[in-house]
Order: C-alpha cells, then structure tokens, then sequence
C-alpha cells in the first residue's frame, strides 16, 4: 500500500552505530509519523486476526509496537524484560548475545494455554525472539505468531526464529 511505502522511506540506516561496523536500523522517524505508525501496527497484527489473545514484547524496543499493536487489536500487553526488572518473574532464558549474554523474564498471570502474539521491531540473528518464544512456552502459553516491523536478512535470524512475519526487510 501507499501507506506502507512511505513508512518504509522513513526507516533510515546509521553506519557505525553502536559501534563500527554495524549498520543501524533506526525507526524512530517511522514512529514519529502518524499514519506511518498507524499502518504499520495494522500490518503487523493483521495476519494474525482473531489468532491471538495478548501482545507481549520484549524489552525495549518491542514495548513499543506491541502497545501500540495490542490497542489495535483490542488485546492486553505482556511485557518480557531484562532480567531483575519485574517483581514476579516466573520464569527466565537466557540467551547469547554478539558479546556475551542476557536474559530475560516473564511474569505468569496469565492462564496456561493463552494464546500470545510476540512482536519485536527488529529482527537480526533471531536471539532475542528464539528466547522470547521459549520463555512463552516454558510458561504454558502458546506463540501464536511473531511478527517483527523490520528484518535484517543474511544474519540467519529467519532460520533461527522459524516462522516470523516481516513487514519490511533489507535489500
Ligand atoms: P537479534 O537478537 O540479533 O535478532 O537482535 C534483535 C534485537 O536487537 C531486537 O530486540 C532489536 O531491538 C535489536 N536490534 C538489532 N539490530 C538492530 C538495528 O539495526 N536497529 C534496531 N534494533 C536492533
């Protein structure tokens, strides 16, 4: 759609940052934008209509879409967050970063067998996703999809996370 193409144009790559090498995907302009925020949440809760119960979203980028994109759809949000952060975690994963490791935590209020749809803004190697789907399901809920704004192909993160729904991708 004309919507999402220019919401595409609004995502903009930073060299070097955080450190050399990288090529950043920054999508705060996207975000700063009205209607490109708006068709762009649609575009990630729409293939998953009526499959989903919660939006969770891992820390911090992803609060940001899965909020917006559980008033979408009319659900509640879930946070996932770097370990120490919830009061209650009820369970944690860790898992491998490009220096070192992190992990992350979930609380359990909800019952066993809700159905969640995960959503990060980024999807690289797959990590940060592959640990989100474990800490769902090590708490008895189930991943009804996950569905990221954009994907930096080549780094394997697709593989890693199996079946990801991607708005935008790299070239
Ligand atoms: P992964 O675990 O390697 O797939 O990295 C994905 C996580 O790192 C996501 O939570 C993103 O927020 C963050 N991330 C990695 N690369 C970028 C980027 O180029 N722009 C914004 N966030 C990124």
């Amino acid at each position: 759609s004309p919507e999402l193409a220019r919401a595409e144009s609004l995502i903009r790559s930073i060299p070097d940052h955080p450190s050399p090498g990288i090529l950043f995907r920054d999508i705060t302009p996207l975000l700063a934008d009205a209607d490109a925020l708006q068709a762009t949440t649609e575009a990630l809760v729409t293939p998953f209509a009526g499959t989903f119960d919660v939006v969770a979203g891992v820390e911090a980028r992803g609060f940001i879409l899965a909020g917006s994109a559980a008033v979408v759809a009319g659900t509640g949000l879930v946070p996932i967050r770097k370990a120490g952060k919830l009061p209650r975690p009820a369970a944690s994963v860790d898992y491998a970063l490009e220096y070192g490791t992190a992990t992350i935590e979930m609380h359990d209020d909800l019952p066993a067998g809700t159905r969640i749809l995960l959503i990060d803004d980024v999807l690289a190697t797959g990590g940060t996703l592959d640990a989100g789907r474990q800490l769902i399901e090590r708490l008895g809920y189930v991943v009804a999809g996950i569905s990221v704004l954009f994907e930096i192909e080549g780094l394997g993160g697709r593989e890693v996370v199996g079946d990801v729904h991607t708005v935008f991708r790299s070239a």
